[in-house]
């Protein structure tokens, strides 16, 4: 009897929770937990609507209070806790999960709260304690980290000799009609754009401005998008793990309304973490754009247009040929909209921890320790995702653009 609990009931929890159910033979019941119950209870009931189950429970948590989990596991007694939180509980959940006997899977690294820093290295140093428990923590499974870490580790199976290039592509060619909104939670989201850019070259990382640099990319099906390299996470583990790379980037698109609007917001002060006082009250101004800005769980149902996710990579191929390689999925928000009443930014990333978390659950990807997606098998992995909803395809020998 196989029970899950996912913590966190926003659109990649939702998205996550609806993909649980319609696979009742491997996930026999689901328990949604987030800070606020009501919430939770409202996906529950449309996801017993949408799909006629019954096996899915709800309760509180605030994630942050690491005794508050506790008595959650306790209660619940799950396999596996998927978290769908944000990126800050992931120490407190990982705490849990270890103090309760229970595997863990997230989508985003941790970030300390007053910081916005992101690196791998604090949930690393759970791998003794996770590996000494028995337990399996899977980290980073959503699309970006998450699908492009496994379509590397693909690559690196099936098709190349020795990988020298990585670029990871994230293509964004929705449109919302809102003069501005993010696709996720937007204080993560903009904490991650703002920051510097960084990438990987030859052993070591080259720091560049915000947004600094940026070319036009052709996307499957869309056409060319101005695309801009930022830092990503999954960059650190997968250059690590694929030593042969003296070179690996990530490039993500932005409309130019964004972008002016994203410059505004910066000048003004509202991309600020620290707190400043307002009628004797202390307030972070990010969190309170937050409050103002379009819901993203709310941007589905005028949602036009596609995403488009893949990795851009060259090397050698197995017969010691030069060979370059482009794996990808793109993926429609109407549709995904249609079938989950989330975007494709919520489906792209809530299918693929749903897919991680049938693997762990079928004993496919349960090895104790604490790891990154691409030290796992991908083939099964692969085969279910796109089963799921994300196809992907894949062009050789063609021109990479980078
Ligand atoms: P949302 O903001 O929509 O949802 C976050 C959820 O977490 C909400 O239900 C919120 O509850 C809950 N939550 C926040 N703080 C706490 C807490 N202290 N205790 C309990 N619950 C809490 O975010 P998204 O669904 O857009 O994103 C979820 C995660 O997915 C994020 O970590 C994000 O970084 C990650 N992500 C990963 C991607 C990838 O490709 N790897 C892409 C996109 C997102 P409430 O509303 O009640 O406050």
């Amino acid at each position: 009897m196989n029970k899950v609990l996912i913590i966190g009931c926003g659109g990649v929890g939702t998205v996550c929770a609806f993909k649980c159910a319609q696979n009742p033979d491997v996930f026999n019941e689901i328990v949604i937990a987030s800070r606020h119950k009501e919430k939770c209870d409202k996906v529950a009931a449309s996801i017993k609507s949408r799909l006629g189950v019954s096996n899915i429970t709800t309760d509180q948590v605030d994630a942050d209070e690491v005794p508050q989990l506790v008595a959650l596991l306790k209660r619940h007694k799950p396999q596996l806790v998927i978290n769908l939180a944000l990126p800050y509980q992931d120490l407190t959940i990982m705490d849990a999960c270890l103090e309760c006997g229970v595997d863990y899977l997230d989508t985003a690294n941790y970030e300390p709260k007053d910081v916005a820093h992101f690196e791998y290295s604090w949930q690393w140093a759970y791998r003794d304690k996770f590996e000494q428990a028995g337990l399996t923590a899977i980290l980073g499974c959503g699309f970006d980290p998450g699908v492009s870490g496994v379509y590397t580790a693909y690559a690196a199976k099936h098709h190349f000799g020795h990988m020298h290039t990585l670029d990871i592509v994230d293509c964004n060619a929705g449109n919302h009609g809102k003069a501005f909104a993010t696709n996720f939670n937007p204080e993560i989201n903009i904490r991650e754009i703002t920051q510097p850019g960084r990438y990987y070259q030859d052993g070591k990382w080259v720091t560049t401005g915000a947004l600094e640099i940026h070319r036009p990319l052709t996307y499957p099906e869309i056409g060319p998008r101005e695309s801009y390299l930022m830092y990503h996470e999954e960059l650190e583990s997968l250059t690590k793990n694929y030593p042969s790379l003296k070179r690996a980037r990530f490039w993500m698109t932005f409309g130019q309304e964004y972008l002016t609007h994203l410059r505004v917001i910066q000048d003004i002060g509202m991309a600020r973490i620290d707190p400043v006082m307002y009628n004797g009250q202390p307030i972070v101004p990010l969190q309170f754009l937050k409050a103002v800005l379009p819901n993203p769980q709310d941007l589905g149902k005028d949602y036009t247009g596609k995403t488009s996710i893949g990795c851009r990579i060259a090397g050698t191929g197995r017969d010691g040929k030069p060979l370059t390689y482009y794996i990808y999925n793109n993926c429609d928000h109407h549709a995904a909209y249609e079938e989950t009443g989330m975007q494709a930014v919520s489906y792209t990333t809530g299918v693929p921890a749903m897919t991680g978390a049938m693997m762990l659950l079928k004993g496919l990807w349960k090895k104790p320790g604490v790891h990154n997606v691409e030290e796992f098998d991908p083939d099964p992995f692969l085969e279910q995702v796109a089963k799921s909803g994300l196809p992907w395809h894949e062009q050789f020998n063609i021109d990479l653009e980078l």
